[in-house]
């Protein structure tokens, strides 16, 4: 039998400004406990995809005209995005997004806020993430601003992890950091994955890594799901080879 679905996304299409139709009907799901793959080239519509899922489209003139979106098994486009967090799902935007002017530690502690448990929780937290991050606890009191690329991207993974999350949305992860570095942080996400269950869904312009370690993949183009199917088999699909994995 399939893995229960932990996030589905059905037929959505995604309108900017009213008018700009960006997803033409994207569908998709991601097993509880599993890797999905959201891949494509720049502007294809994965931020989109997943600033859909997450409930942020708002703030930039953007809103699903169609579809759904259901997470555990309830219809969450009406939620809030700190009710989604609440329940379990949570992105981390692409560019990292971390508080410049907070230690690491601090932006932490951000990622705690919606919490209601108490602070010795969220202590045992704060040394679960450096355990996965022994980088981020050399780095705790530096002023986040000022710490790497790959620092800035594990504290923002890390901030993810204060909200216990049972699903994250990661938005190009490997953006702009040097290839070990990319192995170094997806090494990471394949361990959140087996040891705390956490599953992923990756939106990602590096084919080639992102396939390595997702078990299942979408190809988006232009706004419409173009192919999917198990990692390893995109990997020999020879479409694949020739636009996404620079083999051509
Ligand atoms: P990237 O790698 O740049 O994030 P992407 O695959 O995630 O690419 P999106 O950022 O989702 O792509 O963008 C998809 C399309 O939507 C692009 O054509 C983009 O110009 C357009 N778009 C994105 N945001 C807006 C907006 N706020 N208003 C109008 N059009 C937008």
């Amino acid at each position: 039998a399939p893995a229960e679905a932990i996030l589905e996304v059905n037929n959505i299409e995604v309108i900017y400004d009213r008018v700009i139709l960006v997803l033409k009907g994207v569908s998709l799901s991601v097993p509880r406990g599993g890797i999905t793959a959201l891949l494509g080239a720049n502007g294809a519509g994965k931020t989109t995809t997943l600033k859909a899922i997450s409930n942020l489209l708002h703030a930039e003139r953007g809103e699903v005209t169609k579809g759904s979106i259901v997470f555990e098994g309830a219809e969450v486009q009406n939620l809030s995005p700190n009710d989604l967090v609440r329940r379990g799902c949570i992105q981390v935007m692409e560019g990292r997004h971390c508080f410049g002017h907070l230690s690491v530690e601090d932006n932490l502690l951000t990622g705690a806020f919606t919490r209601r448990d108490g602070q010795a929780a969220i202590r045992d937290d704060l040394e679960m993430v450096y355990n996965y991050f022994p980088r981020l606890k050399v780095r705790r009191n530096s002023q986040a601003g000022y710490t790497s690329g790959g620092e800035q991207q594990m504290t923002a993974i890390g901030r993810a992890l204060m909200s216990r999350p049972k699903m994250i949305l990661l938005d190009e992860p490997s953006m702009g950091l040097a290839p070990q570095l990319v192995e170094e942080i997806f090494e990471i996400v394949r361990k959140l994955n087996e040891e705390q269950g956490v599953s992923f869904l990756l939106a990602e312009q590096n084919t080639n890594v992102a396939l390595r370690y997702a078990k299942y993949g979408y190809i988006l183009e232009s706004g419409r799901i173009v192919l999917d199917g198990e990692a390893s088999a995109l990997r020999e699909n020879e479409d694949v080879k020739e636009f996404y994995l620079g083999v051509g």
